[in-house]
């Protein structure tokens, strides 16, 4: 890990609670399992969109407003702060609610792509974005998520990829460069390894 120079997080699960009930805006929005729900939503009538951009809003608004940050996460961020490591923030999520995310919590991250500035991952053009402007080769940028699509876009982008907050054996790993259950083992071995160079 010691070739990172930047961090892209994603947002909710990786770095605050998401308390977003899937199950429940799916069967508000009319939107069959298996079909993901921005896609969805991106394929409806322009009425019909205006609707299902409510009812996501609304859900987004709460969500964001009961988040917290997870465990390890805030030391962590607050940590690669101290030592000037360029950090963003890449999320699905609207610019609305990532914003109340970011500022309920403090999140000391400025740089935030969201859904209305980006393709959504596993598009790769954001992250290509996010390592232009540090001025960086991609794969000195890592991806770090908790999801399935943070992992592809980081493979498809050429970064190496870091999977947080894993259970089990998800049907994703592979595309997981890192793997670490809880950031407190994350910080140990990423800035282990920082010390040993610095
Ligand atoms: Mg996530």
């Amino acid at each position: 890990m010691k070739q990172i120079r930047a961090l892209v997080f994603d947002l909710d699960g990786t770095l605050v609670t998401s308390t977003l009930d899937f199950a429940l805006i799916r069967e508000e929005l009319g939107c069959p399992e298996g079909i993901d729900v921005l896609t969805f939503v991106d394929g409806l009538s322009d009425a019909e969109r205006v609707e299902a951009e409510a009812i996501i809003h609304r859900h987004e608004v709460e969500d964001a407003e009961q988040s917290v940050w997870l465990p390890g996460a805030q030391a962590f961020v607050k940590r690669c702060r101290d030592l000037e490591i360029p950090l963003a923030i890449l999320t699905r999520n609207s610019d609305f609610s990532s914003r109340i995310k970011i500022a309920k919590n403090e999140i000391p991250i400025p740089y935030l792509i969201t859904r209305e500035n980006s393709k959504p991952k596993p598009d790769p053009s954001a992250l290509h974005e996010i390592a232009s402007r540090f001025s960086l080769p991609s794969e000195a940028v890592l991806m770090v998520g908790d999801y399935k699509y943070d992992l592809q876009a980081g493979r498809n982008a050429r970064m190496p990829t870091c999977l947080v907050h894993y259970e089990g054996e998800p049907d994703y790993l592979h595309l997981a460069d890192y793997k670490f259950q809880n950031f407190s083992q994350f910080h140990q071995v990423f800035f282990e390894t920082r010390q040993l160079i610095n």
